[in-house]
């Protein structure tokens, strides 16, 4: 069954018929016994590593199996920035192939995630920023990726709810990209589903994957509550729960769970139409098409499994949030909520072999693996199918730790205690 093509003309004719054509945008699939490739987590990277497996290698006998509906982990929890202004040059690379995957994928998945490329601006508080931001952005500039320095008259000219002389950090600059922005994040799960299960993937909605079988050191299937299920290859794509399901494979993650929360207030006219992030603290905000501010800050700093975050970290973000925009102060808060991340020792993803043969892991997205969902799948979806890196990703390998290459991000040294 497919759900059609979606368009003007097709939604114009739906609407002469009372709009009773339209049908599922996913196939309701029950398992079967056995798939070439079964992925566990239907989150962004789980179903954009379905699609481009069908899509770019031709392997259609997937499954993509979650233990709720797709799109109630972060993929729908975060809060939807889109960016690739990393400070590695092989960062910049892979969030870079991502951007430029997002800017033609509603094209492509026939689906509108409400993509806007409205720039994203990180402002600097102190001349120290502003050489470390300068630096980043010529690295992003050598490899051809969007950097603008501003002056405080054009951050002004562009954000003009910005308070430039707060007492705590004057603003003293920014920088902007304007090819990043936001992505409406559940549309993104249900538009990679629906072109994923018209592809011929099977997408299972409701059946948490209980064990990892092996025989000897290779995997050969996961346990479910509706039986057995083998596989030549298993992909994890479970986010916040990677540690969990490595350790049904018996091995060990270098990765801790924590909770992130995210804030939306009342709608309000349009105020800000860029996304902003503080550079003196971590707060970043931007406004939602339905008129909310949407922002969140730091993760809440313990390790949990629980989704929700405790009150003196979102006094800490209104704190951030109020030092930079004061007019905050005239908005409800309407919805707080927060999200499981798997973050990593040196806050960089993995996208990798593990030490079972034909386990893929694509996890340690820390608090930033909404923007990479399509560099995520495409890379995940070219190892399974190549049984190599996809140059983009070569840098992510699980390896990285045991060898000592681990990617210090924000150049301030490899622990995860700086970062
Ligand atoms: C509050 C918040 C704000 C964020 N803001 C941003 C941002 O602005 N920009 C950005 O780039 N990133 C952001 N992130 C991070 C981003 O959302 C995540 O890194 C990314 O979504 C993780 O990948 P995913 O979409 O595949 O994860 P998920 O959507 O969490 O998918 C994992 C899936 O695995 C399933 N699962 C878990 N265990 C099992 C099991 N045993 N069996 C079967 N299924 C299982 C879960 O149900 C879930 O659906 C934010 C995250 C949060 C929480």
């Amino acid at each position: 069954m497919s759900s059609g093509s979606y368009s003007g003309v097709r939604l114009f004719l739906e609407g002469l018929s009372g709009h009773r054509g339209w049908t599922r945008a996913w196939k309701k699939a029950a398992p079967r016994s056995r798939y070439r490739v079964v992925i566990v987590g239907g989150g962004g990277h789980g179903l954009a590593t379905a699609y481009y497996l069908a899509a770019e290698f031709g392997i259609t006998d997937v499954a993509v199996i979650d233990k709720g509906p797709i799109g109630l982990g972060n993929v729908g929890r975060n809060t939807t920035i889109v960016r690739s202004n990393y400070f590695q040059p092989d960062n910049v690379r892979f969030y870079d192939y991502s951007l430029r995957l997002w800017e033609g994928l509603e094209h492509r998945l026939n689906f509108n995630a409400m993509v806007s490329q409205r720039g994203t601006l990180n402002l600097f508080h102190t001349e120290a920023q502003r050489d470390l931001f300068t630096r980043r952005a010529n690295g992003m500039r050598m490899q051809s990726v969007d950097a603008e320095a501003l002056g405080r008259d054009a951050v002004k000219a562009l954000v003009p709810l910005v308070d430039l002389d707060n007492g705590r950090y004057p603003v003293l600059g920014g920088f902007l990209q304007r090819r990043g922005g936001t992505v409406r994040h559940d549309a993104v799960a249900w538009g990679y589903a629906r072109a994923a299960s018209d592809a011929g993937v099977d997408i299972i909605e409701n059946c948490a994957v209980t064990g990892i079988r092996r025989d000897g050191n290779g995997v050969t299937g996961v346990d479910t509550p509706a039986g057995f299920i083998g596989a030549d290859s298993v992909c994890l794509a479970v986010a916040g729960h990677s540690s969990q399901l490595a350790e049904m494979a018996g091995f060990r993650l270098p990765m801790e769970t924590h909770v992130l929360q995210a804030f939306v207030t009342e709608s309000i006219k349009p105020v800000l139409d860029v996304v902003l992030t503080y550079g003196a603290g971590h707060f970043y905000i931007s406004q939602s098409d339905k008129g909310g501010l949407v922002f969140g800050g730091a993760i809440d700093g313990y390790n949990t499994y629980a989704q929700r975050g405790t009150l003196p970290m979102a006094e800490e973000v209104a704190a951030a949030g109020l030092t930079l925009l004061p007019a905050l102060a005239r908005l409800k808060v309407v919805r707080q909520w927060g999200g499981v991340m798997d973050m990593s020792m040196d806050g960089s993803p993995i996208i990798s072999k593990t030490p079972v043969e034909r386990l893929i892991l694509n996890g340690g997205w820390c608090y930033g693996g909404f923007k990479a969902i399509p560099a995520g799948g495409m890379s995940t979806a070219h190892l399974i199918a190549r049984g190599e890196p996809h140059p983009v990703a070569a840098h992510l390998g699980l390896d990285r730790f045991a060898n000592g290459r681990t990617i210090d991000e924000r150049g301030i040294g490899p622990f995860p205690f700086l970062h």
